[in-house]
């Protein structure tokens, strides 16, 4: 058997050891320490963000970014449908309700039309959304002109949900530096990882401040342990930030061979009826092509998604539908939900393929013969 290629694994560029080896031999094998500040100098500098705190995962940086905003029980805050479950599940953890906005066809991301229609609905019911998390989908930048606008003429605080879209912008400015607060992640199968982490993004400097000081359990200034507020265990450590300081020297190279998978994939593809591909609408946009993913109308070209993701996995390939949206997740049946009918589209028929910066051209021959068989078939 073939050994087995998969969606996304962790790509080491080489560099990280030497940053985990001083953290070693100078004994910061802790939650602070020399790799954390660099690694967010490094982060706040190739993003564009005035200032990033190293956190735990792309999960506690949403938890906490809710809660630097304030946002608690009774409160609604917006979020896009279409993702991974993290986007919504820290809105519960604040006791919050998420309201749920559906996509658009062209990034595949949270419609800016159905938002307002959301929010005035949300207004007329009784309350005003507190936040909106729109999401940044396998690195294919969302409408964030049009969904700022939007939330300005409410004056809601948008949470950029930019975890699979670090080195991606949008009109010339990275994502994670949209909204009033960022989120990245580091978790092992994204562009580039700490086996395990995130971070917050933002140009305002108070709530980073705040937010390193919550991550830390929330220790007030006294000799003693005084507390008067509720703190997290969120910070990420020395050890792990060491690897990502070393993952920021490839993360070029990274985001080149992730286009390159994708334009290799539309040259093989892209003629064939039925096939569509998340493409960036025009030079506004441009992703890291974090997943590259298509969506296959069985009517036209003959086999179904689910027909070429069997097939890929009897070559020993992991290959993977798009994210089933949050509003059929049956954990949170019976929340507000504002549809265009997209993400439930895209959900039946879609599929990302095998992208990792690390693969090689045999598996690039690999994953082409199946194509073939199923195209010629
Ligand atoms: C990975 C991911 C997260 C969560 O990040 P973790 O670091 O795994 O906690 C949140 N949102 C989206 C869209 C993601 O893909």
């Amino acid at each position: 058997m073939n050994d087995k290629i998969w969606l996304s694994s962790p790509h080491m560029g080489g560099g990280e050891m030497k940053y985990v080896q001083e953290a070693y031999d100078t004994n910061w094998v802790a939650p602070l320490g020399k790799n954390v500040n660099m690694f967010e100098a490094k982060l706040a500098d190739y993003t564009g963000a005035s200032y990033a705190s190293a956190l735990s995962s792309g999960t506690s940086a949403i938890h906490l970014a809710l809660v630097l905003l304030g946002i608690g029980q009774e409160d609604e805050v917006i979020v896009q449908s279409f993702t991974f479950s993290a986007s919504a599940n820290p809105v519960t953890y604040v006791g919050a309700t998420p309201v749920f906005v559906d996509s658009e066809e062209d990034t595949w991301n949270m419609c800016p039309i159905a938002l307002r229609k959301a929010i005035e609905d949300r207004i007329a019911k009784g309350k005003v959304p507190k936040a909106i998390i729109p999401v940044h989908l396998y690195g294919m930048p969302a409408k964030m002109d049009e969904i700022l606008s939007v939330a300005n003429d409410f004056n809601i605080p948008v949470i950029e949900d930019a975890a699979e879209a670090l080195g991606s912008s949008y009109k010339n400015k990275r994502m994670g530096t949209w909204g009033h607060l960022g989120v990245l992640s580091f978790n092992g199968n994204k562009i580039i990882t700490t086996s395990g982490g995130g971070a917050l993004l933002s140009d305002d400097r108070e709530l980073i401040d705040k937010s390193r000081f919550l991550a830390t359990q929330a220790r007030d200034e006294a000799p003693h342990y005084e507390h008067s507020h509720i703190g997290f265990n969120y910070r990420m450590s020395n050890i792990l930030a060491g690897i990502g300081c070393g993952q920021m020297e490839v993360l070029g190279s990274h985001i080149e061979k992730r286009r390159s998978n994708n334009k290799w994939y539309q040259e093989i593809l892209g003629n064939t009826e039925g096939i569509n591909f998340q493409k960036e609408p025009n030079e506004d946009y441009y992703s890291n092509f974090w997943l590259s993913s298509i969506n296959i109308d069985p009517t036209k070209c003959g086999f179904t998604r689910e027909e070429l993701r069997l097939k890929f996995e009897s070559a020993n390939i992991e290959s993977r539908p798009l994210w089933k949206p949050m509003h059929l997740q049956p954990v949170f049946k019976g929340f507000p939900f504002y549809s265009t009918g997209v993400s439930e589209k895209l959900f039946e028929n879609g599929l990302c393929l095998p992208s990792g910066s690390n693969m090689t051209s045999s598996e690039r021959d690999r994953i082409e013969r199946v194509l073939s068989e199923m195209l010629n078939n």
